[in-house]
């Protein structure tokens, strides 16, 4: 926990500070702003510079385009109507049109040469009389105005650049002609007039005021074929490289080397002057025209970064401000190695601060008086803990202590005890199993008991197991072999019952039996066989009489049973002591014996009382061969240690024929054969009589 805390405040190297974050979100605000509005005061103002530029242009231009278009309109009318003047329509007077010519070249300013041409065209009379008596049929004007009303283009001075009086710029002149008639319409001549063509220059002065040519605007008047017939003297008799456009169009362009702006208004004409396809073109170099804005865009430029550096301290005094109280909370928080060890001090600053500090204030008391309450709960359970736990250690050392007295106990009875569970896996085998079985317990724990002692070994328990695990006890007898000794097991099978009704596993008590069977069998036998003479019993007698009576109904083979009685023997007992008797009886017994077959039985009822039983006979009356061979075995007399002694008995014979005769009950026929014998013993002793006295 201590570790986790400790990663939670301490600063990450990785992680940037709110600080950094505040400064750098502000810085970013600010510069973002900044840089707004500059592109947006820059675009703002490049714009308006640029369309301020083109509007005093394009005004400029309309109004020159206009001034010229009027001014040439206007001298072309005058020159129309002093072409009329009747003087001119005579020809009789050279001197007077002499005159008149020089005072109209006087009057109007601009007029450099004027003349009037008879038909062939020389020259009859002209201001200043220049050029009188020259025949100018040839120049392009007298044609022209031979025709009808003329105009020509600006050309330089042919044959008046000498006449004319010098002036800085050679003569240019645009000219004016019409023909002459007189009253009835006949051609006289032509009248011509050269204006000077610093009248235009005079105009464009007047339009371009001071205030532009500071601005280095020029004003350009370009002929119908591009050659510039107005403008700087440089340019002048140029052809510019420009498309005309319309006067709407403001043009960007190019001009050795200098970037312009252009404006173009072409010339329409007015009247009766038609236009000679003139343009005005207004240019001003951008980087002019723009001063003002490149001048406002370098202050933005200052003005932004000092913005931005000012706000760069600006930035991090916010984010200290905003931080700093933070970070001192962190640190009285890193500081307490428990929230709830005592009261955290408030720390203030600004509002948010001030309120986190309150709640973690609160929260540490809480977490105080929570730490109390844990501790007291934490005690009083540490103690219940210790006193179960040493309860707990007594009743284990108790359950251990009695765990091996039984254990002990277990191993050392003479008794196979082992608990099986419901997956017939061995849970426990006392130490007995390995010299009666030869399973070492140790390693038997958890095997299966079909696998741990074989199929054939299991066969015999597999059912007593299953009517155990079924809730009823099972109980059978068994055979094991271990370390060449074969005992007898008595095994029991006891259900550990649960209390809801359902089996849990089965307990097995197995106990050595050999011993007590042997006894059993010794006892079953003495209690059948007599003491004396070590012949069949009256018990074994009544036993296998019943069977002899079976076997011979089912073999239908005759059977024969005689009954003896030693005569006189109460004499020999009285007269040779009742030893002497015992030793009569234990020789007429062995005599007997050897007078049967194997097969047949010789057994001594009690007293001098015995009884043969003679089966597989084929007439009843082999009985009598051998009651004649008794009679001839008893002849020879007993040596007694007192001396011979001679023996005799009597016999009484009954028969069963066997098949399917009715088998007589068993106690009948010894009646029957008791009945003869009595009859014998009546007859004198020594013989043998047949029941019912058949013979
Ligand atoms: P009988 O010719 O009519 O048979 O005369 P008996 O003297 O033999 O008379 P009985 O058969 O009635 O006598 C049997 C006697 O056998 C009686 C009894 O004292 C004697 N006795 C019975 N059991 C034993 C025994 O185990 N040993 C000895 N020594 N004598 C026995
Ligand atoms: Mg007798």
């Amino acid at each position: 926990m201590n570790v986790a805390m400790q990663d939670l405040t301490r600063p990450r190297k990785d992680r940037l500070s709110l600080g950094s974050w505040l400064t750098a979100a502000v810085l970013t605000a600010v510069l973002l702003a900044v840089l707004s509005c500059v592109w947006l005061i820059e675009n703002f103002a490049r714009a308006h510079a640029e369309r301020r530029a083109t509007e005093s242009l394009r005004q400029i231009a309309l109004d020159f385009r206009g001034a010229l278009d009027r001014g040439m309109a206007q001298q072309f009318q005058e020159v129309k109507v002093l072409s009329q003047l009747e003087l001119f329509q005579r020809h009789d007077d050279v001197p007077a049109m002499r005159r008149a010519l020089e005072q109209i070249r006087l009057g109007f300013g601009h007029f450099a040469w004027l003349g009037v041409t008879d038909a062939e065209g020389r020259v009859l009379a002209a201001g200043g009389g220049l050029l009188e008596g020259v025949n100018v049929a040839q120049r392009p004007w007298w044609q022209g105005g031979k025709a009808g009303p003329f105009v020509g283009d600006v050309h330089a001075a042919v044959l008046l650049e000498k006449l004319l009086p010098k002036q800085e710029e050679p003569w240019r002149f645009v000219d004016f002609a019409l023909p002459l008639r007189d009253e009835r319409g006949r051609y006289l001549g032509v009248f011509g007039v050269h204006l000077s063509w610093t009248w235009a220059r005079q105009i464009r002065n007047e339009l371009i005021d001071t205030a532009m040519e500071s601005h280095a605007a020029e004003a350009l008047v370009i002929g119908q074929d591009g050659t510039v017939l107005l403008g700087p003297p440089a340019l002048e008799g140029r052809k510019l490289a420009l498309d005309m456009g319309t006067i709407d169009t403001a043009q960007r362009y190019s001009d050795a080397g200098v970037d312009y702006f252009a404006v173009t208004a072409a010339t329409r004409g007015q009247g009766s002057y038609p236009g000679l396809g003139w343009t005005v073109l207004m240019r001003m170099p951008t980087s002019v025209a723009l001063a003002d804005y490149q001048k406002l865009r370098g202050q933005i430029v200052m003005v932004a970064l000092a913005l931005v550096a000012l706000s760069v301290p600006l930035a991090w005094l916010l984010a200290r401000r905003l931080s700093a109280p933070l970070e001192r909370l962190a640190a009285v928080i890193s500081s307490r190695r428990h929230l709830g060890d005592e009261p955290l001090p408030r720390v203030g600053g600004y509002r948010e601060v001030a309120l986190l500090s309150g709640a973690l204030a609160d929260l540490s008391a809480r977490q105080a008086r929570q730490d109390a309450a844990l501790t007291e709960l934490n005690t009083s359970l540490e103690q219940r803990v210790e006193q179960r736990t040493a309860e707990l250690q007594q009743a284990l050392r108790q359950l251990q202590a009695g765990e091996r007295r039984l254990r002990t106990i277990a191993d050392n009875l003479p008794v196979l005890i082992s608990y099986i569970d419901r997956e017939q896996r061995l849970q426990f085998l006392n130490a007995t199993f390995k010299p009666w079985m030869d399973i070492d317990p140790a390693r038997a724990l958890g095997q299966r008991l079909p696998e741990l002692i074989g199929p054939e070994a299991y066969e015999p328990r597999r059912q007593a197991l299953q009517q155990a695990l079924d809730g009823e006890r099972a109980s059978f007898e068994t055979e094991a072999e271990a370390g060449g000794v074969k005992r007898l097991l008595r095994a029991d099978y006891i259900p550990d019952l649960l209390e809801d009704g359902s089996v849990a596993g089965v307990y097995t008590l197995a106990t050595d039996i050999t011993a007590a069977k042997l006894v059993e069998q010794h006892l079953d036998r003495l209690s059948r066989v007599d003491g004396l003479t070590g012949l069949p019993n009256r018990r074994q007698f009544d036993e296998r009489l019943e069977e002899a009576l079976a076997r011979s109904r089912r073999n239908a083979q005759c059977l024969a049973l005689i009954f003896l009685d030693i005569d006189k023997f109460k004499q020999i007992n009285d007269g040779l002591g009742h030893a002497a008797g015992d030793q009569v009886l234990q020789e007429f017994a062995r005599r007997l014996g050897r007078c049967v077959r194997s097969t047949d039985m010789v057994a001594r009822l009690g007293g001098d009382e015995f009884v043969l039983i003679l089966e597989g006979l084929h007439q009843p009356d082999e009985a009598e061969l051998v009651a004649g061979k008794i009679l001839h075995a008893m002849q020879e007399p007993v040596e007694l240690p007192t001396g011979a002694l001679q023996l005799a008995t009597s016999m009484g014979i009954a028969a069963y024929a066997g098949g399917p005769d009715e088998v007589p009950a068993a106690a009948a026929l010894l009646a029957s054969a008791d009945e003869a014998l009595y009859r014998a013993k009546g007859a004198g002793r020594g013989c043998f009589r047949w029941a019912g006295g058949a013979h």
